[in-house]
């Protein structure tokens, strides 16, 4: 459906595209990821011409978009695009906005497009909301609307570029659970995401750029359990994990559940995973390490393979594994800790060292 040969894109003398070359079939789910600042949103701006390619060949459904003789505008209705912000027009409703390409580009009828529109509205949930304006709706609502009217033009590809980085994180899975759907109809679907989790799930492939091409490519979970190239391993080692280094001085319990809870809807954790690794940090750090060491420096993780969450403290300034403490101050936290992982492992790394791995349920 889409054939992308040594695409090339420079901003004034910065070549952000350098070589990118893909195929993309009919029905497929491709996730681009990578770094940021490593072309991912230039790639599918230049895909639907939004961006000007410096050189290279973009053929989609057997016509080279860059050929002079293209109808652009006709290749482009086959594509549509979700952004980040959701650009509605304010001033209509949210009827209007969906109905509005339809009837002035594709002709239909006032009744057919508002029929087709309250089909999608179901489709994205929100029924009831026809006659809302935009800023009547949250974040995630109006991202759904969006999502509704590029289904309004029946496109066959939909670009989405990064569209749940503008939300607030509790209105990120709503807009997800929705792209997820989609997914399931066999529309082909280009998604740059930071979502590593839903890229995982969602997607047939996964392309992550970086050096100004697709660095590395595969299938979405042969990529993410066994990438090949060193910058892919480090990269989604990186974003399945989040380091804290906590000082007891100044920590602030709160303000430390809101960054580890930024990195749950990240992962998609459920609530119940979230709630437990709550418990579990508060009762690690305020009532078994804190007693014993001023420093903690921990990282929390999602294992591949089991997809549980681990927590990881290294570098404590004791040798004695913390669950075999005695002092009773600890016990009944302990006790929690015990209850809430699955396995709790302790290491000494050297004479006055020690590490301590926690995998929950
Ligand atoms: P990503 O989506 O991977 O974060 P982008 O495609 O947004 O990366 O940007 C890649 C690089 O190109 C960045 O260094 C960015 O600053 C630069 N860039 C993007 N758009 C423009 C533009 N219109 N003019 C100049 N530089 C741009």
């Amino acid at each position: 459906m889409i054939i992308i040969n040594h695409l090339q894109k420079k901003y004034g003398n910065m070549a952000v595209l350098k070589d990118v070359n893909a195929t993309i079939q009919k029905g497929e789910i491709i996730s681009v990821i990578g770094p940021s600042g490593t072309g991912k949103s230039t790639f599918l701006r230049c895909l639907n011409l939004l961006e000007c390619p410096d050189g290279g060949e973009i053929i989609v459904c057997g016509q080279n978009l860059l050929a002079p003789e293209t109808n652009v505008a006709e290749l482009r209705m086959k594509m549509g695009m979700v952004f980040q912000s959701f650009n509605l027009f304010p001033h209509l409703t949210v009827l209007e906005n969906i109905t509005l390409a339809p009837r002035s580009l594709l002709k239909q009828s006032k009744a057919d497009a508002e029929k087709h529109a309250h089909e999608l509205l179901e489709t994205v949930g929100l029924a009831h909301k026809a006659n809302a304006l935009p800023a009547e709706l949250s974040g995630g609502q109006q991202q759904r609307i969006a999502i509704a009217r590029t289904l309004a033009m029946s496109p066959e590809i939909i670009l989405f570029d990064e569209p749940t980085s503008a939300l607030d994180p509790t209105m990120v899975n709503e807009v997800l659970t929705v792209i997820r759907n989609l997914a399931k109809t066999g529309i082909t679907m280009i998604i740059v995401t930071h979502e590593m989790r839903f890229a995982r799930e969602v997607s047939s492939r996964i392309f992550y750029m970086d050096e100004g091409t697709i660095y590395e490519e595969g299938p979405a979970r042969s990529l993410f359990e066994n990438p090949k190239r060193a910058k892919t391993r480090a990269f989604i080692r990186h974003v399945g994990m989040q380091n804290f280094i906590l000082e007891k001085s100044d920590f602030d319990l709160y303000h430390f559940q809101s960054d580890v809870d930024s990195f749950a809807e990240k992962q998609l954790l459920t609530p119940k995973q979230r709630k437990g690794l709550h418990l579990v940090l508060e009762e690690l750090l305020m009532n078994v390490l804190f007693p014993h060491t001023d420093t903690v420096s921990l990282s929390i993780g999602i294992s591949e393979e089991t997809n549980a969450t681990e927590i990881d403290v290294k570098d404590l300034p004791f040798t004695q594994n913390p669950m075999e403490f005695t002092d009773e101050a600890g016990e009944m936290a302990r006790l929690i800790l015990q209850k809430r992982c699955d396995k709790i492992k302790f290491k000494i790394v050297n004479s006055s060292r020690s590490e301590l791995k926690m995998i929950l349920f």
